[in-house]
């Protein structure tokens, strides 16, 4: 599909995420050609712009993302860029903003198409929803709704933005981006999974011990010490990345690789989510708040930061299912800042069998998402010299030429948004089960303040705090990643 002809409107666009991702993903697919000629992009947001000021932001966004981008072609992308200014709780903007939409579409010819991107604070996005459909702005072809996280603070608020957002949208038409979904390894799990023998006929719990997933970020709150402090590590990375990660790891085999059958899977397994109790979260769960480092204070004394805060920047914890081909296989979490280093890695711990060397390693499996993009398997093999065994590694990766070619992951689901491919967005039915088990353990640490519990502290630069190490249901099991 090429040329794709559509009006694409962002609530946010002066802000962070529309400058450092959305506009360098954007041109970076107009210059594969899939827009062309007949898009438009509004950037709206509340300061005073002029369309020009907003097309001289863009082109230095893309200048920013790659420094030997082609100047003709970011001004002739840059030229498709119009800029409204707007208060999204103001109605009237709405009115002048249909009529920019109407004007646009006949400008550029692009047959009704609307996709409308809420990039902005989570708070708006209600306000936003509501007001594109009061005021009549969708148009006469395809109409799209881009919902940035977090979609909620907890399961009834979730539950009441769904309601609001599904007065104006479809379910099919609501595109909730998570973008570990368009990284190149996450995408990867599932043919990994599913057509190699070896690994697809060890997917059980006869075989895998346990699977860990660990998502270190190594800088502190900085400057979102404000935000961060109402959200905490559990909302801000596990309710969704995690949890996305998660799911493609214990998700059934998908009937077909339809967009359907694969979020049916993953309906199936997450209706078998188990819910911790507050035994549970107590034995299997941690959370955490950083100490102050060389480079860092303690969260605690960080700019904006409740000085009593009991947010967590640290959490570890075990997810379970009562279905899916591992039913019943711990899949333990852990993700944090300044911890020792940003990484996304997953690691399944195949279990030991007896055999004559004796007491062997287990065979580990690892899937690294960030930095770099590898699958390692660790195996016992024969020592050249000497008797024994030894460690050996069985890698893949890709070459320079093949990393340099992998897009990003907005790139990716934005082109995903505009051909209408919603395989890799999350459906209502799997974020309603995220939010659950979320809730539990927000409510069983609420409990555990009470009884003036407080969370654990770490240094900056380690793995988290210690009492991280005991949250395994058996008790030999441990972090492969240390
Ligand atoms: P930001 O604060 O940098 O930008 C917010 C935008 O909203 C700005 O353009 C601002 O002018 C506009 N705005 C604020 N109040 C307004 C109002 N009343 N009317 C009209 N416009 C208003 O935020 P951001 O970092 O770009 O994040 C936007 C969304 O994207 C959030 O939901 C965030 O969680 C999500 N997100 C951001 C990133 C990132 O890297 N920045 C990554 C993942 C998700």
């Amino acid at each position: 599909m090429n040329n794709i002809p559509v009006v694409m409107i962002i609530f946010g666009g002066s802000g962070d995420l529309a400058h450092r991702k959305l506009y360098p993903a954007l041109f970076n697919l107009y210059e594969k050609g899939l827009i062309k000629d007949n898009f438009a992009v509004i950037g709206t947001a509340r300061r005073p712009w002029s369309h020009e000021y907003l097309r001289g932001q863009v082109v230095q966004a893309i200048s920013e993302s790659n420094e030997h981008y082609d100047e003709q072609a970011a001004a002739n992308f840059a030229s498709h860029f119009y800029y409204q200014s707007h208060d999204v709780t103001d109605i009237d903007h709405y009115i002048a903003l249909k009529k920019l939409a109407e004007d646009l579409d006949e400008k550029y010819h692009a047959q009704g198409n609307r996709i409308f991107y809420m990039a902005m604070a989570p708070r708006f996005f209600g306000t936003i929803a509501s007001h594109i459909n009061d005021q009549h702005l969708v148009g006469s072809g395809f109409n799209r709704l881009v919902v940035e996280k977090p979609f909620g603070h907890d399961l009834a608020s979730a539950e009441e933005l769904n309601k609001i957002i599904q007065g104006s949208f479809d379910e099919e038409n609501v595109y909730r981006i998570d973008h570990y979904l368009g990284k190149e390894m996450v995408l990867d799990i599932t043919p990994f999974r599913v057509t190699n023998p070896l690994v697809r006929n060890s997917w059980n719990a006869e075989v895998i011990q346990n699977i860990q997933v660990t998502v270190g970020e190594s800088l502190g709150v900085g400057t979102r010490g404000g935000y961060y402090d109402t959200s905490g590590a559990l909302r801000d990375m596990v309710q969704n990345h995690i949890f996305q990660i998660i799911t493609l790891l214990a998700m059934p085999e998908p009937k077909k690789l339809t967009s359907q059958d694969i979020h049916q899977a993953k309906k199936d397994l997450l209706d078998s989510l188990e819910i911790p109790t507050k035994k549970d979260v107590e034995e299997h769960f941690v959370r955490g708040q950083y100490e102050a480092g060389k480079d860092n204070p303690a969260y605690l004394e960080e700019d904006q930061v409740d000085p009593n805060s009991n947010t967590e920047t640290y959490t570890a914890g075990m997810v379970k299912f009562k279905r899916g081909p591992i039913a019943g296989v711990p899949i333990y979490y852990r993700t944090g800042k300044e911890l020792k280093e940003k990484v996304t890695r997953i690691d399944i711990v195949l279990k030991q069998v007896e055999n004559s060397y004796g007491t062997t390693e287990p065979n580990v499996l690892t899937i690294i998402v960030d930095p770099s993009k590898e699958i390692i398997f660790t195996i016992n093999g024969k020592k050249v010299s000497g008797s024994g065994l030894r460690e050996e590694l069985l890698k893949f990766n890709y070459s320079q030429a093949e990393l340099d070619k992998i897009p990003d992951g907005y790139e990716r689901l934005i082109h995903d948004i505009l051909v209408g491919d919603n395989t890799n967005f999350t459906h209502w039915a799997e974020l309603k089960q995220y939010w659950k088990f979320i809730d539990a353990i927000e409510a069983a640490w609420s409990e555990l303040n009470k009884e003036g519990k407080k969370p654990a502290t770490y240094k900056p630069g380690s793995f988290g705090p210690a009492s991280a190490n005991n949250i395994f249901e058996n008790p030999t099991d441990k972090w492969i990643y240390r």
